[in-house]
C-alpha cells in the first residue's frame, strides 16, 4: 500500500475589476495560496467584457503555467481560476476547469468545488438528447444545465440560480459573463466559499480566505449556503431565493484536514477548530508520556492543542524534507512504500528514551501511521500512544472528497486495539463524534457534515453514485 490521505477535488477563486485591467497576478497569487486544495490541474479565465479566454494545464501553479498563461490571456474586466485533485482522470487536460461554453453568440466559463450527487441522471438526460461532453467532469454537466437556462434567462445570475434547482448535492461555484462574476454555494454549503474586497474597489471570490489575504483583500463575509452573489458593473446583488434556513452542512473535515490553518470558514479558525481537537483528546483519551509531537504539517495544530490540555510539553517530532512534493515518482512499490522515511525524518533529540504522543489528523489505511510509529521507536521512543483528531472514517463522501472506497478503510472491520497492533502502537484512540460540532462552535449549534464518520448524510445520497463516468 501506498502513503494515503484523503484529497480535496478542487479550489475556486475568482476576481471582478470595475475596470479592464491585467487581473494575471492577482488570479496567480490567489490560486498559489490555494494550492493544497488540489493539484493535478490549473486553470484560469479572463472576460474582456466581450468574450471569455481559457487557459489551463495539467500539474500545479508553476512558473511555466504564469508564462503560457500570460502570453494568451489579456486584460479583463473578471477571471476565475480553479485548482483540480482528481479522483479519476487526473492526467487529462479535458477534465481541467474551467469549462468554457460557447453557445448561441455568448459565452461564459465556469468552475467548481464539490460533487453533485445527480450527475448520472443529468448526463444520462443531456446524452439521450444528443448532448455531447468533452470530459468526464460533473461541472461539464453545471455548464450544460447553466447554458439551457440562460436560454430564457434575463441574465447569467438567473441562469445560475434556475441551475441551482436542479442540481443536488456539494458545489461551490465561481461563474464568469461578460462583466460579471457569479459566486454561488449549494443550499447545504458544504464547501466554503468568501469573498472580499481590495482597497482599490476589485471584488474577489475565494474557496478560503486565505486566498483573500495573499492578493490584499479584506474579507466581506463567507457566502450563504443557496445564496448567489453577482459582481458587475451595477454593483454587488444578492440572490437569496435559494437560501437553506437550516443549519449549514459545511464539510467537518475542512476544519480538521484540508483547509489551511490561517484560513477562518464561518466564524470559526481553522487553526482554534484543530486546537479544539487535540484538547478533546486529551480529556477523552489521556496517557502519561513526557511529549507530544505532531504529524507535520496537518496534525501539528491538534498536537498543540492535546498538549495544551494535557501539560505534556509540545515538541517537534519530525522535520519535514521540502523539496520532495507530488512529483517525486518511487522507482518501485518497495520505494513507494517508504515514501513517508523520504519525506519526513523523526528528531531523536526530542523522542529519545521517552514517552511519546504522536498526533495525527486521520487514518485511512494506515500505512503512514504504521511508518511514523516504527520511526519513533528507530529514534528511541520507549512508547508511541497514537491520537487521532478524527474519529475513523467508515463511509464514503458524495460531496466532493475522495476517502477511499470502503473497504479501503482500515477501520473498517478492525477494532481500534486491532488497529494500534497494526501500527505498532502502545495505544490508540479516535476523537469521538460527538465532538465534531464543538470543533466549530463552543455551543456545538453551528451545523456540520460528519457522514463519512456517522454515516448520517444531510442529503439523499445514492449507494454507488460516486462512480465517475470513464
Ligand atoms: Fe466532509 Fe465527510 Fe461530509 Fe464528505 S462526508 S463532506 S468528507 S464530513
Amino acid at each position: 500500500m501506498t502513503d494515503y490521505k484523503p484529497h480535496e477535488e478542487c479550489g475556486v477563486f475568482g476576481i471582478y475589476s470595475p475596470e479592464k485591467v491585467s487581473l494575471l497576478t492577482s488570479m496567480f497569487y490567489g490560486l498559489y495560496a490555494l494550492q493544497h486544495r488540489g493539484q493535478e490541474s490549473v486553470g484560469i479565465s479572463v472576460s474582456d467584457g466581450d468574450k471569455v479566454l481559457t487557459h489551463k494545464a495539467l500539474g500545479m501553479m508553476n512558473e511555466h503555467f504564469r508564462e503560457t498563461a500570460s502570453e494568451v490571456l489579456p486584460d479583463a474586466y473578471a477571471a476565475i481560476g480553479h485548482l483540480r485533485y482528481s479522483t479519476t482522470g487526473g492526467d487529462d487536460l479535458a477534465n481541467a476547469q474551467p469549462v468554457t461554453v460557447r453557445h448561441l453568440g455568448r459565452s461564459f466559463s465556469v468552475a467548481h468545488n464539490g460533487n453533485l450527487t445527480n450527475t448520472q441522471e443529468l448526463r444520462r438526460g443531456f446524452e439521450l438528447t444528443g448532448s455531447v461532453f468533452q470530459s468526464t467532469t460533473d461541472t461539464e454537466v453545471i455548464g450544460h444545465i447553466i447554458t439551457g437556462e440562460r436560454i430564457g434567462a434575463e441574465n447569467i445570475t438567473e441562469a445560475v440560480s434556475h441551475a441551482m434547482g436542479r442540481i443536488q448535492g456539494a458545489y461551490s461555484l465561481v461563474v464568469l459573463s461578460g462583466r460579471e462574476l457569479v459566486a454561488a454555494r449549494d443550499p447545504n454549503g458544504f464547501r466554503p466559499l468568501c469573498y472580499g474586497k481590495t482597497e482599490d474597489g476589485k471584488y474577489v471570490v475565494a474557496s478560503e480566505d486565505c486566498a483573500l489575504a495573499a492578493v490584499g483583500a479584506k474579507k466581506v463575509r463567507e457566502i450563504d449556503p443557496g445564496e448567489v452573489v453577482t459582481f458587475s458593473p451595477e454593483g454587488v446583488v444578492f440572490n437569496r431565493t435559494r437560501c437553506n434556513r437550516n443549519k449549514s452542512s459545511i464539510c467537518i473535515f475542512e476544519y480538521i484536514y484540508f483547509a489551511r490553518s490561517d484560513s477562518v470558514i464561518g466564524d470559526c479558525p481553522v487553526h482554534k477548530a484543530r486546537l479544539r481537537a487535540g484538547a478533546f483528546l486529551a480529556k477523552s483519551s489521556p496517557v502519561e508520556a513526557d511529549v507530544v509531537v505532531g504529524v507535520p504539517d496537518s496534525g501539528l495544530d491538534a498536537a498543540v492543542g492535546y498538549s495544551n490540555e494535557s501539560k505534556i510539553p509540545y515538541g517537534i517530532g519530525f522535520i519535514k524534507n521540502k523539496y520532495i512534493g507530488r512529483t517525486f515518482i518511487a522507482p518501485d512499490q518497495s520505494e513507494r512504500e517508504n515514501m513517508v522515511r523520504i519525506k519526513l525524518n523523526p528528531l531523536a533529540a526530542t523522542v529519545k528514551d521517552k514517552r511519546v504522543v504522536l498526533i495525527d489528523d486521520s487514518i485511512v489505511r494506515g500505512t503512514t501511521g504504521k511508518r511514523m510509529v516504527s520511526m519513533l521507536r528507530e529514534a528511541g521512543a520507549k512508547e508511541v500512544h497514537v491520537r487521532i483528531s478524527s474519529p475513523p472514517f467508515m463511509h464514503p463522501c458524495y460531496f466532493g472528497v475522495d476517502i477511499d472506497s470502503e473497504n479501503s478503510l482500515i477501520a473498517n472491520g478492525h477494532t481500534v486495539q486491532e488497529i494500534a497492533d497494526m501500527l505498532g502502537a502502545d495505544s490508540l484512540a479516535f476523537l469521538e463524534i460527538k465532538y465534531l460540532p464543538y470543533l466549530i462552535s463552543e455551543k456545538g449549534d453551528a451545523g456540520c457534515c460528519s457522514a463519512c464518520f456517522d454515516g448520517k448524510y444531510p442529503v439523499k445520497v445514492t449507494p454507488g453514485s460516486k462512480t465517475r463516468f470513464e
